[in-house]
């Protein structure tokens, strides 16, 4: 079964943790081992696994994200006018793998699992899927 959620940005270029999200998922599907994926079907959004403990982290990545790529660029050719938020979501990419044991994720102990946003606010999806 194929988890849907939905949540709302409200930013520009965000990181949102949504590991309790992954958990619960993984909780109710109630298998022992495995591997879990989250991946969003978006163009400027992004799933990626970093720290969560300090908030900072967060913030350093998005912010040199801006200066690898700002806003305006004289040879973006893209008309929509947010080349940098696609170029940011390639870099993060789109998908996360987490293999879980007894029923937990093996993730480290500072590890958190975020949805990316680079072209908010918006409405957006991500799903989880638990394979066996
Ligand atoms: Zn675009």
């Amino acid at each position: 079964m194929l988890h849907r959620f939905h949540l709302r940005t409200n930013e520009r270029s965000q990181m949102i943790d949504i590991t309790e999200q992954v958990r619960s998922t993984l909780r109710q599907a109630g298998a022992l081992e495995g591997l879990v994926i989250v991946y969003c079907p978006h163009t400027t959004a992004g799933i990626t696994i970093n720290e969560g403990a300090d908030p900072d982290v967060a913030r350093d990545i998005l912010q040199h994200l801006n200066e690898l790529f700002p806003w305006n660029h004289p040879q973006y050719r893209h008309g929509e006018g947010n080349s940098a938020a696609h170029l940011k979501a390639s870099v993060i990419g789109t998908s996360q793998s987490i293999p879980f044991v007894e029923g937990k994720m093996v993730l480290g102990t500072w590890q958190s699992i975020f949805f990316c946003e680079f072209d908010g606010p918006r409405q957006r999806t991500f799903f989880v899927k638990v394979v066996l």
